[in-house]
């Protein structure tokens, strides 16, 4: 990347974040039709319909601009979860809550732990404000919260729990949570990124509203794109002690909520039949892929979230392009540091009938 004078040194420290390519272009460039992105974590069932038709109700109102503080959805979304609005900051997709957590608590030379592989802007967001970032290894694919509790000094800020980690899948339990909050010091804040809440199946999932309600440092994060399907409006939110909020309320910008987000969001909330089916074809679909792993002998991260993590034994890149030419998109593992491994999107039965297949075919060919 070419330097600027006038940039600031910390830019040039972030990775670029590699969205796939649309899906069109990968029709037109391998000459393939139908082809199925199970790269995004995004819900193959679509929104709620109810959703829609709040989308499609306001569509003829955007000359106005949307709620500054979205009233109703924080109303709405309060009564749904049993807290207080004072604990809610609603954010254009949850990446905004954690941009407002960087830029509201992060100094040039603070620290922010997390894990190693997990999701990238914990990362970008640290750099972005001249932070450091230690990133410590998974243990056995998971967090290994003793050895990120040995890298906290005084200059951490923030202890990122991915919980279910993207990409692996795997969760913390309650009691490691509970055991990494008694030993943390009281300047760092614990940020619990839950954007995957709603498709974690393990009883020993923590229930993190708990620890707002204890008083903690904690900013739990959920977003509106995964289960609720709304991904391409951008919507998530925190949930955090008023006074961990007001801080973020200082540095989010005015309307950072678009006028449609906010009314599907209260829609799909008002639909509980959104979260029931996609949790559902989501447990199916990953006992037809375990299944399917166990037959060709793959190895995989058993997974809390809606996407797995599957050790193909060879260069993903060229099971990648393998599986494009026959119309699934995936993500290697090379940007996770683990080149064999890609990690698939649950989909619906038929796309992972579609996955399964290709994938035996491309590991055979
Ligand atoms: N956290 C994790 C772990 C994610 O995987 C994602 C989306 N890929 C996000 C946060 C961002 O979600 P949102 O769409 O709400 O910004």
């Amino acid at each position: 990347m070419q330097r600027l004078p006038y940039a600031r040194e910390a830019i040039y420290r972030i990775r670029p974040y590699r969205p796939g390519k649309p899906l069109e272009e990968v029709e037109r460039e391998y000459g393939i039709r139908d082809a199925v992105k199970m790269a995004s974590n995004e819900n193959p069932l679509g929104p709620s319909p109810a959703a829609v038709a709040a989308i499609q109700e306001h569509a003829g109102k955007m000359a106005l601009y949307p709620e500054d503080t979205c009233f109703y959805l924080k109303r709405d979304l309060a009564a749904s979860l049993g807290v207080p609005e004072e604990w809610l900051l609603l954010g254009n997709g949850s990446d905004e809550v954690l941009h407002c957590a960087a830029l509201a608590f992060l100094s040039e030379g603070d620290e922010v732990v997390t894990g190693d592989p997990t999701f990238v802007m914990y990362e970008t967001n640290a750099h972005l404000c001249g932070a450091v970032p230690v990133a410590v290894p998974l243990k056995d694919h998971k967090h290994d919260l003793s050895a990120m509790l040995a890298e906290v000094t005084d200059r951490t800020k923030l202890f990122v729990i991915c919980n279910p980690n993207n990409p692996t899948g795997s969760i913390v339990s309650r009691s490691e949570v509970d055991e990494a909050l008694r030993s943390l010091p009281s300047h760092v804040m614990v940020v619990l990124d839950e954007a995957y809440y709603e498709y974690a199946e393990s009883p020993h999932y923590p229930q993190s509203i708990d620890y707002v309600r204890e008083g903690r440092n904690v900013l739990v994060m959920r977003t509106f794109s995964k289960i609720h399907a709304l991904a391409g409006l951008r919507i998530g939110y925190g949930i955090a002690r008023p006074d961990i909020i007001q801080a973020l309320q200082q540095v989010r910008p005015p309307f950072n909520v678009n006028s449609l987000a906010q009314v599907a969001a209260r829609a799909s909330l008002a639909d509980p039949e959104q979260v029931r089916r996609g949790q559902a074809v989501n447990g199916e679909g990953k006992r037809l892929l375990y299944a399917a792993f166990d037959r060709m002998g793959l190895s995989y991260v058993p997974t809390e979230a809606n996407f797995i993590f599957v050790d193909t034994r060879r260069d993903s890149k060229q099971v990648f392009e393998g599986l494009l030419r026959r119309g699934v998109v995936v993500r290697t593992g090379d940007v996770f540091g683990t080149p064999t491994y890609i990690r698939v999107t649950i989909g619906t039965p038929e796309q992972n009938q579609r996955f399964a297949q290709a994938l035996e075919e491309v590991l055979k060919g």
